[in-house]
């Protein structure tokens, strides 16, 4: 192995860039060159890719988003574009290519190795909704910055006396909502994986008000159910003041956190000895701490495991 590419795709996650960079200075350790593909598949197919040394990923393991640029890219979904995609790589003598993405990107890391091309896959995703990976790169941020967010909306709640209904993002999952409403102290948390009934929120929040709660915090995940039809309910069944607070795209964005930064740096680094040890066609995970493998098939086929046992905590202490 000669060459490497390497790229990013699907929406940014924080920790992207220390991902690249942790696979630019290992390959070139190695004494691999690397091509950096920008605007992820759209690139590769179009042939958008830059020589990357070691100076060109100085100063990014502390930015969020990616310097490769990042792209969603159908026309990849079909033959016709993962051929176009082959043509480059090969014309470009590219030996191997690293995936940065998310469960999408993957299937198309997947796609590329049965037409002949090696690929690993980097997890990298806020909604952390990647099986055989306890974490996704990215995730950890993103819930700092909406446990940040429900720190300061906490402040207005309670001087206000009001309920905030506060949307997350996650796709079809719900781990950003879960994990940002247990570290949160949320009283109620919606998540697409666990069916929920507005009626218990209700009660929920009127046994709070009863026993001389001054606000209360309920996060719905994207998936679950829309912030402001939650939020109407909640009015018309309580008479009580109900605000919602959308938090949109500030939950991806800022400076990763120094996990998702150890992280990016390990499982980049991974990628480039498994692909010099001969290893492909799989994603890389981090269970229970360690480094592991999984093949594409096996990955994309299942479903995360939701941790019920965490929801149920978080109900419990929000009694
Ligand atoms: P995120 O979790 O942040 O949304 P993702 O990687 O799951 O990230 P997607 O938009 O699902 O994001 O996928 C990213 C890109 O991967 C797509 O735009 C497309 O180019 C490629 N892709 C997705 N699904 C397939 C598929 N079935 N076959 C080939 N390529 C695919």
């Amino acid at each position: 192995m000669r060459r490497i590419g390497v790229l990013t795709s699907g929406g940014d996650a924080p920790g992207m860039n220390a991902a690249i960079r942790a696979v630019v200075r290992k390959a070139i350790y190695h004494g691999l060159e690397v091509f950096g593909f920008r605007r992820g598949f759209y690139g590769l197919m179009n042939g958008e890719y830059t020589l990357m040394r070691l100076g060109s990923v100085a100063d990014i393991i502390h930015r969020g988003g990616t310097v490769l640029l990042t792209a969603r890219a159908p026309e990849f979904e079909k033959e016709s574009g993962q051929k176009k995609a082959l043509h480059i790589i090969r014309d470009c003598g590219i030996d191997a290519l690293l995936v940065i993405g998310g469960d999408g990107s993957f299937r198309g890391a997947a796609a590329l190795e049965k037409l002949g091309v090696a690929t690993i896959g980097v997890p990298a995703t806020i909604d952390n909704d990647i099986a055989f990976t306890d974490y996704s790169i990215g995730f950890d941020t993103a819930v700092n910055n909406v446990t940040d967010a429900i720190n300061k909306v906490r402040d207005t709640a309670t001087s206000h006396e009001r309920v905030y209904v506060i949307e997350v993002m996650g796709r079809t999952s719900g781990y950003i909502a879960l994990a940002a409403g247990l570290a949160g102290g949320a009283e109620s948390i919606l998540v697409p994986e666990i069916p929920f009934a507005l009626s218990e929120v209700v009660e929920r929040l009127q046994r709070g008000v009863k026993r001389g709660k001054l606000h209360s915090i309920i996060l719905v995940a994207e998936g679950a159910a829309s912030a402001f039809s939650v939020a109407q309910a909640i009015k018309e069944q309580t008479k009580m003041d109900v605000r919602v607070t959308i938090l949109g795209h500030v939950q991806r964005g800022g400076t990763p956190t120094a996990f998702d930064r150890i992280l990016a740096s390990r499982l980049g680094a991974e990628a480039v000895d498994l692909l010099q040890s001969g290893c492909h066609g799989q994603m890389l995970g981090l269970l229970d701490g360690k480094i592991c493998t999984t093949p594409f098939e096996k990955a994309l086929a299942e479903e995360k495991h939701f941790p019920a046992d965490i929801y149920q905590l978080a109900a419990i202490l929000a009694i």
